[in-house]
């Protein structure tokens, strides 16, 4: 098992979900949508709902766990990864026990090793994962706040990564949203601002060979492409080939990590 493929069917605050081809199966990254947007955009790159029998989930805010999923999950008995301290939450939204398989440290999905990192976000925290087929690594991290450095400790050598970059500070001065609102997002336990996102981007960069950047969770109200793309283009120059910013309201492109080792054999 090598390559990996990856896409994103929408991020932002009204839906996140993505999908990770490990080993000839899909895994769900968040399930934010309805089933209904879901399905019409897994079409998109013609996946079928009896095709993913696991779903990984970062935390359970609406805009990442819908619990319209809930019977659904049950009825296909698909497995559901979420953090011991999530459970409690997740039941209480509707997830029955039996879909419910619980980690604390790292675990296998499909064959691959997924790592979690735990960071904080409102008041249970979220969590980034990186996962390893043992020869290819792609890592995932949304809905941050900050960039703890045992995230960027534990994402190196990385072939991929998907990545929030949430907020342009001017756009978020210069909104008319509360000032409370303001600083719930930019106080450390929120979501990362584009430069904070790039600072992580260089790091993680420096020590990994990456194919992919996917920038996750733009604000539709206080960012926009264009500045994210002047920023890499001004600062990771060599590496704007490779950034893919993604949206909320469709599909990204169907991106492919290739396992450099095997392909040069
Ligand atoms: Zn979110």
């Amino acid at each position: 098992m090598g390559h990996l493929e990856f896409f994103v069917l929408g991020s932002g605050s009204s839906g996140n979900c993505s999908l990770l081809q490990v080993g000839g199966n899909w895994v769900m990254i968040d399930c934010g949508f309805s089933m209904k947007q879901t399905k019409e955009r897994m079409r998109t790159h013609e996946i079928q709902l009896d095709m993913v029998g696991d779903v990984v989930i970062t935390h359970l805010d609406r805009d990442h766990f819908n619990p319209a999923w809930c019977r659904t999950f049950l009825q296909r008995e698909v497995r559901v990864h979420l953090h011991e301290s999530h459970i409690a939450r997740a039941k209480r939204a509707g997830l029955d026990d039996a879909c419910i398989v619980p980690f604390t440290q790292d675990f296998d999905v499909c064959g691959a090793t997924v790592e979690p990192v735990h960071v904080a976000h409102d008041a249970l925290g979220t969590f980034s994962f990186i996962f390893d087929t043992g020869s290819t690594r792609f890592g995932f991290a949304t809905d941050l706040g900050q960039v703890p450095q045992n995230l960027l400790d534990r994402f190196v050598n990385l072939d991929g990564v998907a990545f929030e970059s949430n907020y342009d500070p001017i756009m978020q001065e210069m909104s008319n949203r509360p000032e409370s609102l303001k600083s719930r997002i930019m106080d450390g336990g929120g979501h990362l601002s584009n430069e904070q996102s790039l600072a992580a981007i260089c790091q993680i960069a420096s020590e990994s060979d990456l194919q992919h950047i996917v920038l996750l969770h733009l604000s539709r109200q206080c960012n926009s492409p264009e500045i994210i793309r002047d920023l890499y283009l001004n600062n990771l120059a060599y590496l704007y080939n490779s950034v893919t910013i993604t949206c909320q309201d469709r599909c990204s492109r169907l991106l492919k990590i290739i396992n450099k080792v095997e392909s040069l054999t």
